[in-house]
């Protein structure tokens, strides 16, 4: 580590970040924390217990998101925020949204053993739900925070054994207005994110800090593909109409689609279910899973109309029923100067080597981005690894993004220097 970062007390927050993986319903070194189990419910408490130790304030919404203030001497003037997540999905690792969350606690420590004086207020911001285990959707705090997703539609979420949301949060204790949750335009100057890259590209090319320039629209959706299925045998190849191998040309033309969509594009089938899915039948209905993201929207949602149109021929040439439903559509970001600025005059300060990238992955900054000016600050993970026990940040890459993210903070919130 570079003595100049040494003011980040890295001890103290890997020894943090250990603690609070043993919070997890899967072994060592697995990690498995999902929304509102017992678990999830233990490590919320643990992170109360070392905000309150550090003397900040802590508030708690109707769905657990929560917030540890530290008030500034100008309370009028909008807050500058920075948070992440602590639920990790099933056999991942300590560290996707947990360095966000404890870096994001040392950042604000740092900063008052310093001596700081904030003018405006500064907040840490903890997530409910940034990953979709439970309920399928990913993001759940942070799209009920900026409005981007009706009480309607989230109390109607079911979990696998068919709790509903609203039943879940209940039981966990959080019993509030859902429609409290929603926080207003202006209330926030700035949000910034520390996190793992979850990618490769930081670490293969020995940049310490990757500046989020933007973040990827994506959109999601189920198609099915219906033939009449039949005996392996005794039906002539002339005479089937068999959804599976619609299905095979249509994922051959996704994958073509994406790859001369240009280096932004990706699009990917992840899951097929095919029915009745005995060796000896044709098959008879095939599902399938659609991923489509592009760093510009419109082109993204050029991508989603091609291919609906592509799964229409296919079907109409193999005399196969379709449907093909989008299940979720998010808009991309764009990060703000301001912060990007901010994040990028840290990191010269200090001397570390700075790539500006465009994140494909979804993070709780998105949706922030639609009530206040967003960024991103990531640091590189080992082989890029992540959602999967080996996933490994080092200490020297928290510190130097604790430290950039302490000084862009406190850029963003003005305020006393010692
Ligand atoms: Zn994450």
């Amino acid at each position: 580590m570079s003595a100049s970062l040494a003011a980040v007390r890295i001890d103290r927050v890997i020894a943090e970040i250990e603690q609070l993986s043993h919070f997890s319903d899967a072994a060592a070194p697995a990690v498995t924390r999902v929304l509102y189990t017992p678990t999830d419910m233990a490590a919320r408490r643990y992170l109360q217990e070392l905000a309150l130790a550090a003397n900040f304030e802590w508030h708690t919404d109707a769905i657990g998101n929560s917030f540890i203030r530290w008030p500034g001497n100008r309370p009028d003037l909008p807050a500058v925020a920075t948070g992440s997540h602590m639920d990790a999905v099933p056999f991942s690792g300590k560290y996707d949204g947990v360095v966000g969350v404890l870096g994001g606690l040392e950042a604000l420590r740092m900063l008052r053993e310093r001596g700081f004086v904030p003018q405006r207020t500064l907040e840490l911001i903890i997530f409910t739900a940034e990953e979709p285990t439970r309920f399928g959707l990913g993001c759940i705090g942070s799209r009920l925070l900026s409005g981007a997703i009706d009480l309607a539609a989230l109390q109607a979420l079911r979990d696998a054994d068919g709790t509903s949301f609203e039943e879940a949060r209940r039981a966990a204790g959080f019993n509030g207005d859902l429609g409290s949750v929603r926080l207003s335009h202006g209330l926030y100057h700035a949000f910034v994110e520390l996190h793992i890259e979850q990618g490769p590209v930081l670490e293969s090319k020995g940049i310490a800090i990757g500046i989020v320039t933007g973040v990827a629209a994506s959109t999601t959706a189920q198609i099915t593909l219906e033939g009449r299925g039949g005996h392996a045998g005794t039906v002539p190849m002339d005479s089937r109409d068999d959804p599976l191998v619609g299905a095979a040309e249509l994922i051959l033309a996704t994958e073509q689609m994406a790859l001369k969509s240009g280096a932004d594009a990706v699009a990917t089938v992840g899951k097929l279910a095919v029915h009745p899915g005995a060796s000896n039948s044709i098959p008879r209905l095939v599902q399938l899973s659609l991923d489509v993201r592009h760093t510009d929207e419109v082109m993204r949602d050029d991508m989603v109309r091609q291919l609906t149109q592509t799964t229409a021929t296919i079907a109409q040439q193999r005399r196969l029923v379709h449907s093909f439903q989008i299940v979720n559509s998010d808009p991309s970001l764009r990060c703000s100067s301001l912060v990007v600025g901010a994040v990028e005059a840290a990191a010269e300060k200090w001397a570390l080597p700075v790539l500006k990238l465009v994140s494909r992955a979804y993070h709780d900054t998105v949706f922030m981005g639609a009530i206040c000016p967003v960024g991103m600050i990531f640091i590189p993970c080992r082989h890029g690894y992540s959602h999967r026990p080996e996933e490994y940040a080092s200490p020297e890459a928290i510190a130097a993004g604790v430290q950039v993210l302490a000084d862009s903070l406190a850029e963003l919130a003005g305020g006393i220097q010692p």
